[in-house]
C-alpha cells in the first residue's frame, strides 16, 4: 500500500537549523527518508559533515552558520538557496537549555538563551519567509516545547523563550499566511538528547518523567518525525498557527 498523496513531500527542499545532533538530526533524517533534499545546520563544520554522512541519499547538504547572528543568517540562507535551491520547508529547531534558579540567573545567560531559542527563529524565519512569500508557498515549523505551556522551578528563562516562540508562531502565521506560507509549532515532551542528558542521568527525575507521562516513557527523537512530516506536507495546507504537542500526553494531565 502506498502513502496517501496528501503526505507526499518528495522533491521538496528543507533547511533544519541545529541539526548536527539530537532532535534536529532526527528530523532531517525523517525528511531525507521522505525524499526531500535536506540542509543541515549548526556551528561546528566537522560535526555537520559527520552528521551528513549518517543520512540516507545523496541530497544532503550542510550550511554552518550561527542562527543568533543576523548577518550570518542573511548570508547563510542566501547561500543555501543559491547552492541548493529554493527552500520549501524550514524547521527552526536550534535551541539550548540553561537550568538555574531565577535569582541566580546571570544577565548574559538570559540574553544567550533568548537569542538561541527565540531570536534565531525570527532571524531565520524572516530570511526564509522573504523568499517563500515571494514565491507564494512555504512551510515553517518552529520547535517549541511542552514548556511553551507549563514550567517547573529552575527553567523559567527557557519556558519564557518557548512560550514566546509559540506566540511568534501565531504572529508569523498572521503575517505570512496571506502569502501562502503556513507556520506551525511542534512541541516535544521530554526527549532523550544531549540537552536532557543531566535529567536522564538523574534517576529520581527520570522516573518522575516516566510516571508523569501517560505513555509511561521518555520520548525518542524518532517520535517527533511524523508530526514534522505532517506539518510540512500538503495534508496541513489549512493548518497554521498551531502547536502540535508530541509529548506522550504529558501536557494534558496533572
Ligand atoms: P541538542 O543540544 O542535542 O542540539 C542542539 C542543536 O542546536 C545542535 O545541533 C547545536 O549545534 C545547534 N545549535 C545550538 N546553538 C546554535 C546556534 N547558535 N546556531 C546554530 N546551531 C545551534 O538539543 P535537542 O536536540 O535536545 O533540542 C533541539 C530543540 O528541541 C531545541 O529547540 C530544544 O529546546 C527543543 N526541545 C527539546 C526537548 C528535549 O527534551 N530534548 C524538549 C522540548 C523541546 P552546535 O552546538 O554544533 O551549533
Amino acid at each position: 500500500m502506498t502513502a496517501h498523496p496528501l503526505f507526499d513531500i518528495s522533491g521538496r527542499t528543507a533547511l533544519v537549523t541545529g541539526s548536527s545532533r539530537g532532535i534536529g538530526l532526527a528530523l532531517a533524517r525523517g525528511l531525507a527518508e521522505a525524499d526531500c533534499t535536506v540542509v543541515l545546520n549548526g556551528r561546528d563544520k566537522d560535526r555537520l559533515a559527520e552528521a551528513a554522512g549518517e543520512l540516507p541519499g545523496d541530497r544532503v547538504h550542510t550550511a554552518a552558520f550561527d542562527v543568533t547572528d543576523g548577518p550570518s543568517v542573511a548570508s547563510g540562507v542566501a547561500e543555501v538557496e543559491e547552492r541548493v535551491g529554493p527552500l520549501d520547508i524550514l524547521v527552526n529547531n536550534a535551541g539550548m537549555q540553561l537550568r538555574a534558579p531565577l535569582l541566580e540567573f546571570a544577565d548574559a545567560d538570559w540574553h544567550r538563551i533568548l537569542d538561541t531559542n527565540l531570536t534565531s527563529a525570527f532571524l531565520v524565519g524572516r530570511e526564509a519567509a522573504r523568499r517563500m512569500t515571494e514565491r507564494g508557498h512555504g512551510k515553517i515549523i518552529n520547535i517549541c516545547s511542552l514548556q511553551s505551556e507549563v514550567v517547573r522551578p529552575g527553567i523559567a528563562p527557557y519556558a519564557a523563550t518557548k512560550g514566546a516562540l509559540k506566540m511568534l508562531t501565531k504572529g508569523m502565521c498572521a503575517d505570512w499566511g496571506p502569502h501562502g506560507v503556513q507556520v506551525n509549532g511542534l512541541g516535544p515532551g521530554y526527549i532523550e538528547t544531549e540537552l536532557t542528558r543531566p535529567l536522564v542521568e538523574d534517576e529520581e527525575f527520570s522516573s518522575w518523567v516516566r510516571r508523569r507521562t501517560p505513555a509511561g516513557r521518555w520520548g525518542r527523537t524518532r517520535d517527533l518525525v511524523g508530526g514534522v512530516l505532517f506539518l510540512a506536507s500538503p495534508a496541513a495546507d489549512f493548518v497554521s498557527g498551531q502547536v502540535l504537542y508530541v509529548d506522550g500526553g504529558m501536557t494534558s494531565v496533572l
